[in-house]
């Protein structure tokens, strides 16, 4: 493969962990820099892919490409984000286990381009069938619309990602994409109310301005101008040259309706869109007691078809219980802009767990099949990344604590348990210093103690909490904590990079400064309980369903938002947690979002943080791969003689032996004390290829030993016979022994004479060593007896002698083969059986069961899915109507002969047969991919049955088939030194013969 590179390709390292200067951080910036000035942005640390934002198109993520990765080893190609996503696919079909792929780095680092990227992999390398592209549809288009409702555009990233998201792709089995199911994390709701300069709000308010269809505007009461909504301007940036709103929403639209949303659904969401742009024009104006009260206001009509009346008393007023009495009481005017903000707010997060929730509704069961427990899933996570802005909130207190949780958790499974494994394998091992962050997660989730708690307990305590109180309660309980700063306790120097109000942490990846005003509110994220009542009284069926009437009233608190945002984190850990995790770590080259830029002081900083130095140095010291002896052992054994078939010591020992004889240098591996440790995977692939090539060698000489016991076996036994014959002779009477010696003399040789009758005894059955004497005397006899009594004339073809069965249909078979297809002459020496599947068994039941007509013939065959090409074991089965393929006693398809077209075979030594089917029906299943042992038996025999000769052809090269009406595949032959059929990495089945 090396040499397959090209000079490009070559440009600085391709895997960190191949650098020899590789504990110089400045090492690996210069060999990130080279390659990124070379449109090289992936470089490996092992397996982990460290991935630089290129901030423009690149020509590497094309069909071609895909193509080039599917079913690769991770090293032979240049690094891709591709090559992670087959290797993880791979691993997962064969050990059958669960995977996720973390995707982390900072906000606009390429998180969520690169979940795209491996979700788009995925869609085109995984097998399809109709019902799995519907899948594969929904799977790819729910990104579009989440995205537009749950990202914006921010100072750091155009479209960043303004909720957390976890995706689950479950494959079935067979590797198909069968459904899907996504966890969102907290939406920064606030952004609907309020956005900070140069940032806007949610993509899709501003696509249904811009893109919405005139009636559609009209209908729903919006202007085609975002500068008229006050939820729309205060970013001052509502048009960006970046993005394309209208585009945008064509994309969504057309999206919407794919995730099986009904147009009434689509009807109300944009109802909800628009009346959230509404509701941020109302205005309050004080009355003469400094009361808000509405004017005349314009959009009331637009919002959500709730009477007037209501919607003015709910926007004005908070209801009160006092006793067992209701008292309305009236707001102020600020405290009426503060109620409606807070409605906005709520309408637009519960509409965007709606939506979550009909994602989901729409990719799970859309494959219900007895196999679905069957299932093994990769999940993708691309979460927020770490912020830091010259304000930050309680938003980014939020991010940056779930950017800590998941460092923390990249720690534990690499770094930290990596080198408690060495230690308690008792393998020498120099630890790797590395920072564990724990001590800032601790900071903020401890119980009692942790900033979290400490929040909580301002939020619900009686009495008069605010955000300086919360402040003054962290400076009291964690004030001497050394990644906790505030204004009061810091130095002379840093107190002036502080202002009264704030609190500073010092996060893993940097120090953030967070201003403290709003944290109580946004925390308590209250909602008036005539507001939701208000809510319900919308003729809008999402509202309604957002603002169920069962929900609890305001008596019982609700969790506080960082609580349940905790609580999703500790549950999301758990999820990780059990499958085997892949790591991107993504970079982000320059603030600019420049292409070709790559800011030195930036990128280190990324490199420091994300922890890759340590990382690299524990890979590098540290082995690629692991496995317990006994496992290691029960693979490979084949590979030594000492060790297969058996080994008798421990499997420690029985390892030793094996890679002595192997050749495995002693710094390529280390012995543990339950596991084999090996460095490099080069010398894992090389043992692994070894084995490959082993196999089959070993299967050929388990075949010819088991063949020679057998012939062995069956001598011995006929030196029994004779011998028993003799004795019995002896012990005859005069007119038995007459009989005998009779025998005897008649045939010469007792062997002989006792494979003759075992020939007779299984003349129908297959050409074996028990019957072929026996065949070839048939043969002989009929063809003297034939050159004995030759008809007179040509034209006297009545009175031509009747060939014995086994040479009736082999005219047949030689006109459709001979000298056409390559093993035909291996064939003659077989003669044809009535039926190769017992008759008692399987097709009486199933005659039975589908009272169907007479089976004529039936044979075992390997049917390969059309999709994926799986081998699957079913049976053929020709009766006098059509050919059925059955499974145990299903029928699988029913191919009549009317509708069969033809039957294609390869000219080479292959048993491959494709049946060709009329598939204009688009019910009817596709054409038949099959391979069958007794070929050129069951052709013969369908070829009489459907008395049409010319109906099946022998090609050179390649078989096109179809899969379903309009979809092709193909069947590629050849000849090699191996017998092989494999999916080839165009996409067609390669069938290689000897
Ligand atoms: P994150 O999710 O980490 O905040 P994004 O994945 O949204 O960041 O990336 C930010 C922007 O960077 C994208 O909108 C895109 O313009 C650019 N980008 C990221 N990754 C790539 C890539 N592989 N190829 C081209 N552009 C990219
Ligand atoms: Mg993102």
């Amino acid at each position: 493969m090396e040499a397959s590179l090209t000079a490009r390709d070559r440009v600085g390292i391709q895997d960190f962990v191949l650098l020899d200067t590789y504990t110089s951080e400045t090492a690996c910036l210069d060999n990130l820099r080279k390659r990124f000035h070379e449109n090289l942005i992936y470089t490996y640390i092992g397996t982990l892919l460290v991935s630089v934002n290129p901030y423009k198109e690149l020509d590497i993520y094309s069909k071609k490409q895909m193509d080039t990765y599917m079913g690769v080893n991770f090293f032979e190609l240049p690094p891709h984000i591709y090559a992670l996503a087959d290797n993880a696919f791979r691993t997962m079909m064969s050990e059958f286990n669960n995977h996720f792929i973390l995707i982390s780095g900072e906000s606009g680092a390429g998180k969520t381009e690169a979940s795209k990227k491996i979700l788009q992999f995925y869609a085109v390398s995984c097998p399809s069938t109709k019902v799995l592209n519907n899948v594969r549809d929904r799977l790819l288009l729910s990104n579009p619309v989440l995205e537009a409702f749950g990202n914006a555009k921010t100072l750091k990233n155009d479209n960043s990602s303004r909720f957390g998201k976890y995706m689950d792709i479950q494959f079935d089995h067979q590797g198909g994409a069968v459904g899907g199911h996504i966890l969102s994390y907290l939406l920064e709701k606030s952004r609907v109310v309020h956005q900070n300069h140069g940032e806007r709000n949610f993509h899709i308010f501003y696509q249904l301005v811009e893109g919405g269809e005139e009636d559609l505007l009209r209908w729903l009461g919006l202007e085609r101008n975002c500068k008229h909504y006050r939820y729309l301007v205060q970013g001052n940036c509502a048009k960006v040259s970046s993005i394309n709103d209208k585009s945008d929403w064509k994309t969504v639209r057309k999206a919407l309706s794919v995730i099986d949303l009904s147009e009434s659904d689509i009807e109300n969401l944009f109802g909800i869109i628009a009346s959230v742009l509404h509701m941020g024009n109302i205005k309050f104006e004080a009355d003469a007691r400094g009361y808000a009260m509405l004017n005349n206001n314009q959009e009331m009509q637009w919002l959500l078809g709730i009477p007037n009346q209501v919607l003015q008393q709910g926007l004005t007023h908070r209801k009160i219980e006092a006793k067992s009495e209701e008292v309305f009481s009236p707001f102020s005017v600020d405290h009426a802009v503060y109620a409606r903000d807070a409605l906005a707010k709520a309408i637009y997060g519960r509409t965007f767990s709606w939506l979550v929730n009909k994602i989901n509704e729409s990719l799970a069961n859309m494959v219900s099949n007895k196999d679905s427990s069957r299932k093994t899933v990769i999940g993708l996570l691309d979460i927020y990344g770490f912020e830091v802005f010259s304000v930050n909130s309680f938003e980014q207190f939020c991010i940056n604590y779930c950017n800590e949780k998941l460092q923390q958790l990249f720690i534990e499974l690499t770094l930290k348990s990596e080198q408690e494994e060495y230690e308690m394998e008792g393998i020498e091992w120099e630890p790797v210093p590395y920072f564990n962050n724990k001590i800032i997660c601790d900071l903020v989730e401890e119980k009692f103690r942790g900033i979290i708690s400490l929040l909580d307990e301002e939020c619900l305590r009686p009495g008069e909490a605010t955000d300086l109180t919360f402040l003054e309660k962290m400076e009291d309980k964690i004030g001497g904590h050394p990644h906790f700063v505030t204004h009061k306790l810091a130095d002379q120097k840093t107190r002036k990079t502080l202002k009264r109000g704030d609190f500073r942490l010092l996060h893993y990846a940097g120090e953030v400064t967070y201003c403290v005003v709003g944290f109580l509110d946004k925390n308590n994220d209250l909602l008036y309980r005539n507001g939701k009542e208000v809510m319900r009284q919308s003729k809008n069926a999402i509202i309604k369903h957002c603002f169920p009437s069962t929900e609890p009233d305001s008596k019982r608190r609700p969790e506080t938002v960082v609580t349940q945002f905790k609580n999703s984190l500790v549950g999301l850990t758990e999820i990780l947690m059990m499958k085997e995790p892949w790591y991107v770590r993504c970079i982000k080259p320059n603030e600019a979002k420049q292409p070709g830029h790559f800011d030195d002081v930036l990128v280190r900083h990324q490199v420091k943080y994300l922890g890759l130095m340590e990382h690299l140095r524990v890979r590098r010291a540290g082995f690629a791969y692991r496995r317990k002896y006994e496992v290691f052992l029960q693979r490979y054994k084949p590979l030594c003689p000492d060790t297969w078939p058996n080994w008798k010591g421990t499997a420690a020992e029985g390892v030793r032996c094996l890679i002595k004889h192997l050749g495995y240098k002693s710094d390529e591996y280390k012995m543990g004390r339950t596991k084999i440790f090996i460095r490099h995977p080069r010398t894992l692939f090389a043992t692994e290829d070894a084995f490959q090539v082993c196999k089959h060698k070993l299967a050929t000489r388990i075949q010819a030993k088991y063949k020679g016991y057998k012939v062995k076996g069956d001598y011995l036994k006929q030196r029994e016979a004779v011998k028993w014959l003799l004795m019995l002779a002896g012990r005859c009477n005069g007119c038995e022994r007459a009989i005998w010696e009779l025998l005897l003399s008649e045939v010469t040789d007792l062997l002989i004479c006792s494979r003759f009758i075992k020939g007779f005894m299984n003349r129908h059955q297959p050409a074996c060593t028990d019957n072929s004497e026996y065949l070839a005397f048939v043969r002989h006899s009929y063809l003297t007896r034939l050159k004995e009594n030759l008809p007179k004339t040509i034209l006297e073809k009545d009175s031509w002698l009747t060939p014995p069965p086994i040479l009736q249909e082999v005219t047949q078979t030689s006109a459709l083969f001979k000298g056409k297809k390559e093993n035909y002459p291996f064939s003659v020496c077989r003669p044809f059986a009535d039926t190769r599947i017992c008759k008692t068994t399987v097709p009486l039941k199933w005659t039975y069961m589908h009272k169907i007509d007479k089976t004529t013939y039936s044979v075992p065959v390997v049917k390969y899915d059309r999709n994926g090409f799986r081998p699957r074991l079913r049976q053929l089965i020709f009766t006098q109507e059509a050919a059925y393929l059955v499974e145990e006693a299903k029928i699988k398809q029913r191919i009549d002969y009317s509708s069969l077209k033809g039957v294609s075979v390869s000219n080479l030594s292959d048993n491959f047969l494709i049946l060709h089917v009329t598939c204009d029906d688009s019910k009817q299943k596709g054409d038949l991919v099959l391979q069958c042992d007794f070929l050129f038996e069951a052709l013969t025999k369908l070829s009489v049955i459907v008395n049409k000769q010319n109906c099946i052809h022998v090609v050179q090269g390649s078989v096109r088939f179809d899969i379903q009406p309009g979809r092709e595949g193909f069947v590629d032959f050849k000849s090699g030194q191996e017998s092989m059929v494999y999916r080839a990495k165009n996409g067609h089945l390669m069938v290689v013969s000897l």
